[in-house]
């Protein structure tokens, strides 16, 4: 049995990157399906700053094309859609994501492996799992990184605790190439790229407040909090608003 995306799975384009609207249940039960059919599979959180940086990364945009499945995360996506005339549902964040996989692991026995982030801190960030979710699987951690001398004790960490989800945070693009590269080799059926959740599950970066969360705002907590990160955050709101927005006129004009 192999995974085939559903027939009434819609997806759009934007800026060239593919995009799914699915929620968070829809991915859920997607996953529940890639792990039925065996193989190996990718799920990338696309956000803004995703799209502006497969823009010119070859490399980056075919590993994302590649994905079985590309779910949204950032707001700014869901106003893209929209002026395309388009809808994406829901945002799918790679913190939400990992919450809702530990309690999933929890109910279906699914084994979890955390990869990345500084030392000490994917294991914290599997405390708290295990403390939110008692039940849940998670069967290593590792810090490491995506450089290449790494790679032989993150296979053996990894072919050692034979997880069925490796989640991966590296941050984009690195953490996506490396599950493309290495992800098969490994064994791995599911790798997930999740950026900074490790460091948000760990306590070192407290997310933004619900109303800010509800406005689509938490580039504003971001750049309040971490002034130095106003260039990746320019990018993410202003280069990326502005390149959607113009390619929906030219989308709209035909
Ligand atoms: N990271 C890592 N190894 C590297 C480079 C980055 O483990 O070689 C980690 C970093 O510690 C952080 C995550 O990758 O936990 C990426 O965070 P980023 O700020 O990019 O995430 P975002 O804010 O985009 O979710």
């Amino acid at each position: 049995m192999t995974f085939q995306r559903p027939a009434n799975l819609a997806s759009l384009e934007i800026l060239r990157v593919r995009v799914d609207d699915v929620t968070m249940d829809e991915t859920i039960e997607l996953i529940a399906a890639m792990l039925a059919a065996g193989g190996a599979h990718q799920i990338a959180t696309v956000n803004p700053e995703f799209v502006m940086a497969a823009q010119d990364n070859v490399a980056f945009r075919a590993t994302l094309a590649a994905t079985s499945l590309a779910v949204p995360d950032g707001t700014g996506l869901l106003h893209a859609a929209r002026w395309q005339g388009k809808q994406l549902r829901s945002k799918v964040t790679g913190i939400d994501l990992t919450e809702r996989l530990a309690a999933e692991s929890a109910q279906r026995g699914w084994k979890i492996f955390l990869l990345g982030a500084a030392d000490g801190v994917a294991a914290k960030a599997a405390a708290v799992l295990q403390q939110r979710y008692p039940n849940c699987q998670i069967v290593g951690t590792w810090a490491g990184s995506p450089r290449e001398p790494d790679q032989p004790v993150i296979a053996n960490e990894i072919r050692r605790s034979q997880p069925d989800i490796v989640l991966v945070a590296y941050g984009a693009p690195a953490q996506d190439l490396w599950i493309r590269r290495y992800g098969a080799g490994l064994g791995i059926k599911l790798g997930i790229g999740v950026g900074g959740t490790f460091d948000d599950l760990a306590g070192l970066r407290p997310r933004a407040p619900q109303w800010m969360r509800k406005f689509g705002l938490e580039w504003l907590w971001r750049l309040i909090r971490h002034p130095e990160r106003w260039r990746r955050i320019f990018t993410a709101v202003v280069l990326f608003g502005w390149a959607a927005w113009r390619e929906a006129q030219r989308i709209k004009r035909g």
